[in-house]
């Protein structure tokens, strides 16, 4: 590369996220030193892009460093973590300046939001690919996991789901949509918002809680599987957005919405007795969550609509694959 490593790592990656006290040692060495809080549990995640399988080539660079940690921030809000220290394995085809400009403003803006440090990584040359490990805490004893919910409890969604998946078809123009729709629906996939701040109020109140990142009708089955349950999901009670629903039309956004990815909402079980306390904590307009539906004993995930469980065709869904 013909800037040095050392030049690019200095350049761009020292000082990209938060300054955090309880970072000992920083990027330099030949690894950092971070304190956990006494009474927490250490929580970590990683996860990778791959140019041209998890992003078009030729994204915004600002949106492939955004990504990278919004991917993990969103696993860690799962678990009801409060994130604190990342690091970066970077592999790239060369050390071009503009582009590494746009990723590490992308990395680091979302990582200031979250108070989240970058604390160390890697940096090779090869085809574009990028892992971020993210590391947080919780109380000891106090993390949400996939597994916690049973039979009765409600199910619950944040945000809307489906845009992420128009983005992207908006991205690689397999779809066309009118200039104020289409930038919002791009947003949704380019930057996409990981619900951090819910998923850490929700380890007072839900039971089981997964991230939803490769559809809602999967992500709601892996939840209740992990539960020893199984999901029912009210077709007519989808949060859609109005730019989906424009674009769309109702059926195919609600089709989206069961099976698009990458929208990084919460999908989260409360059990009954809980909810009146959720509603009164968590004013739903306020976090902006919806109840989609419910666990029952059955296995399985299915959509109900109007009283009856509906089938997909293959090619209903498969249009939008
Ligand atoms: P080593 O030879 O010990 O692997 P490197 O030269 O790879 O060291 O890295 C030097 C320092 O820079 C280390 O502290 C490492 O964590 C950090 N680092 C390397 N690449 C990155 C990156 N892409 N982002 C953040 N820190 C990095
Ligand atoms: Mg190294």
């Amino acid at each position: 590369m013909a800037l040095s490593e050392f030049a690019l790592i200095e350049r761009y990656f020292r000082g990209c996220g938060a300054e955090r006290a309880d970072v000992t040692l920083g990027i330099g060495d030949d690894a950092a030193l971070m304190r956990v809080p006494p009474g927490c549990e250490l929580v970590a995640a990683i996860d990778t892009l791959v140019e041209g399988v998890h992003f078009p080539p030729d994204s915004p660079p600002e949106s492939i460093g955004h990504r990278a940690l919004a991917v993990n921030l969103s696993d860690l809000a799962a678990m009801g973590a409060r994130p604190a220290w990342a690091l970066l394995a970077l592999t790239l085809p060369q050390a071009e300046e503009a582009w590494l400009g746009g990723f590490a403003t992308g990395l680091g803006e979302l990582a200031r939001t979250h108070e989240v440090a970058l604390v160390g990584g890697d940096t090779t040359r090869g085809p574009l690919c990028i892992s971020v490990q993210l590391l947080g805490f919780a109380p000891a004893g106090e993390v949400l996991t996939r597994g916690g919910a049973r039979a009765g409890d409600v199910l619950f969604l944040s945000g809307t789901c489906g845009d992420a998946a128009a983005g992207l078809m908006l991205e690689q123009r397999r779809l066309t949509a009118p200039a104020e729709a289409r930038g919002w629906l791009r947003e949704r996939f380019l930057f996409p918002t990981p619900r951090v701040a819910l998923g850490e109020q929700l380890r007072r109140f839900a039971s089981a809680c997964i991230d939803v990142s490769d559809g809602l009708l999967g992500d709601a089955g892996k939840l209740a599987s992990a539960s020893h349950v199984g999901a029912e999901l009210a077709w007519n009670e989808l949060p859609l957005s109005e730019p989906l629903v424009t674009l769309l039309g109702e059926r195919h956004a609600r089709e989206l919405a069961l099976t698009g990815g990458d929208d990084y909402e919460l999908c989260f079980a409360v059990p009954p007795h809980n909810v009146a306390r959720l509603f009164a904590q968590l004013p739903p307009q306020q976090w902006r969550y919806t109840r989609i539906g419910a666990l029952r004993a059955a296995p399985g995930a299915v959509v109900v609509r109007d009283g009856t469980v509906m089938e997909f065709s293959h090619s209903g869904y498969e249009h939008f694959l």
